[in-house]
């Protein structure tokens, strides 16, 4: 059987850096340590490659770390981990520097100074962005460096889908090709969790199909606590369409001046923010959620207009190219159909401020991990910044920490039969948007608890089943866990509205 130091599930931001961190430690202390990276798909098909609007990291004299500080406290209600917030928004002139050190290319203005802009919920501009596809100038800066290592095996196209832990300490990961559907085991002394989140629970999400929660059930499955599961962020302005997966406008496009307005044509998030179109996500969420229920509209708008033809084109190109394709509509003359979509998973995976689960040996980084950053919700160009800061604490007390005993490694590992059934994709993700997303019931909740429940035992075991029914199955019960999560919540904070309380 294979065997590696460490195994990460995941190519995203927070799988490649702590790849190129780790390579990093080991040229330092001369020690060589295998790593072996799997990504369910493609490399660069993540939600890293997605993200548009940039990292945030205060480095110039007109602003201060209390900023970022304070924003993001507001943002997540108060709630969140303050000594994490503080060495998080510290370090991040650092983290800027490990992605520059990297090759990667952060806009400049004519003048030469990086090119900081203003989102929604910062008060100074401090958002660090390559045009607005910061996260596909991200992904290949790492990829590119990341799959030059040496001692560093790569299972593109390979899906985890299990993992278990022996007593040894000694992780066995079933990796399935989901091509060829091939199956093999590879061993490892630490498993680091990088899988990213769970839009595919949901019936919109700006999120990649292949962000199914599988990091959410591998962690609870050998053991490890989650924290504040419900805490899922909506992105107000999801582009209005008939697909699950939903295409996202920038909230620097409000940052730069573009207001939402209702059915009516009226602006007006004054009416529920003294920020405005600026206020963060969950209020701009509700306030849209809130507009549309008045008049039973299916999307409001965004209008860009007055930003001009030329400001658009230069700063947001790859919006302004997709509207174009895809919708044949023209945002510099024309409003935008917008909703609020599944965006973004605040709570997850509890870890200590080096990315520590509660099990030894395994870590969760990145988008699945709940390091007490975010509170009750993220603020944005945060999550990107949080994914680099904690790849770089995990990498290295993993690089620090002793191996279980190489000679407990299985030749061979049986893994325990784990059943799976039939169950609807879409019949999730439609029950969870009416239930468990921008504001929810207690009542309602408590139905789909049951109905979950009573899906999952009358459901047939199948005798040959797909990844993708493996998936489901994962999914249904992170859905389960979610719910419940949410039901202990005692009140009403950040992206978590319960009108029942
Ligand atoms: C459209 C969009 C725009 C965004 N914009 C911003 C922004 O401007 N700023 C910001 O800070 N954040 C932004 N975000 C959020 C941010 O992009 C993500 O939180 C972050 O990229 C997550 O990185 P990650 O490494 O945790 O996971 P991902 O980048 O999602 O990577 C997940 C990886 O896990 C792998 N994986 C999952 N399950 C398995 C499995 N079972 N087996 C093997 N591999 C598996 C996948 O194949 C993939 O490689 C945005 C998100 C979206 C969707």
């Amino acid at each position: 059987m294979e065997h590696y130091d460490v195994a990460i599930m995941g190519s995203g931001i927070a799988g490649l850096s702590l790849v190129n961190y780790l390579q990093e430690l080991s040229v330092e202390k001369g020690r060589h340590i295998s790593v072996a990276i799997i990504a369910k798909g493609r490399f660069d098909q993540t939600n890293t490659n997605w993200a548009q609007g940039g990292i945030a990291a205060v480095t110039s004299a007109s602003d201060s770390f209390q900023s970022h500080i304070d924003d993001t406290l507001v943002a997540g209600g108060n709630s969140n981990n303050i000594k994490i917030v503080e060495q998080v928004v510290n370090s991040a002139p650092e983290v800027i520097d490990d992605l520059i050190r990297w090759g990667m290319d952060f806009d400049k203005t004519e003048k030469g100074s990086f090119d900081l802009v203003k989102e929604g919920g910062h008060q100074f501009s401090r958002i660090w962005h390559h045009k607005d596809a910061t996260g596909a100038a991200i992904q290949s800066t790492l990829t590119e460096k990341a799959t030059k290592l040496s001692q560093v095996a790569y299972f593109e196209y390979n899906a985890v889908t299990q993992i278990e832990r022996e007593q040894s300490g000694v992780f066995y990961l079933k990796l399935q090709h989901i091509e060829n559907q091939s199956l093999r085991t590879i061993s490892a002394d630490t498993v680091v969790l990088a899988g990213g989140g769970i839009g595919a629970l949901y019936a919109k999400t700006t999120n990649q199909p292949i962000c199914t929660g599988d990091s959410i059930f591998f962690a609870k499955e050998l053991g490890a606590s989650l924290k504040e599961l419900c805490y899922v962020q909506f992105h107000p302005t999801g582009l209005y369409s008939d697909k699950q997966t939903t295409y996202l406008i920038t909230e620097a496009i409000r940052g730069a001046g573009a207001i939402l307005r209702n059915e009516k044509g009226e602006a007006f998030m004054k009416l529920y923010d003294e920020r405005a179109d600026l206020a963060p996500r969950d209020i701009v969420s509700r306030a849209i959620f809130s507009e549309m229920k008045k008049t039973g509209a299916t999307n409001i708008y965004l209008d860009a207009t007055e930003l001009g033809e030329e400001k658009i084109k230069t700063h947001f190109p790859t919006i302004y190219s997709y509207c174009i394709d895809n919708m044949e509509l023209d945002i510099s003359k024309k409003w935008i159909p917008v909703v609020p979509t599944q965006h973004y998973l605040c709570g997850g995976i509890e870890v200590s401020d080096s990315g520590k689960t509660s099990i030894e040996g395994l870590y969760a980084i990145g988008e699945c991990a709940n390091t007490g950053l975010h509170g009750a919700n993220r603020l944005a160009s945060n999550s990107l910044l949080e994914a680099v800061y904690f790849a770089k604490k995990a990498a290295s007390e993993i690089f620090n920490s002793k191996s279980p005993k190489k000679d407990s490694i299985e030749v061979e590992h049986e893994f325990t039969d784990f059943p799976i059934t039939k169950l609807s994709r879409e019949a999730l993700q439609q029950k969870m948007s009416e239930n468990a997303a921008i504001i929810k019931r207690t009542d309602n909740m408590h139905d789909m608890v049951d109905w979950i429940t009573n899906t999952l035992s009358a459901s047939p075991v199948l005798n040959h089943y797909t990844l993708a029914d493996i998936e489901t199955n994962h999914m249904y019960y992170i859905a389960l866990w979610l719910l419940q999560d949410a039901l202990d919540q005692k009140q009403n904070i950040g992206v978590h509205f319960n009108e029942t309380l």
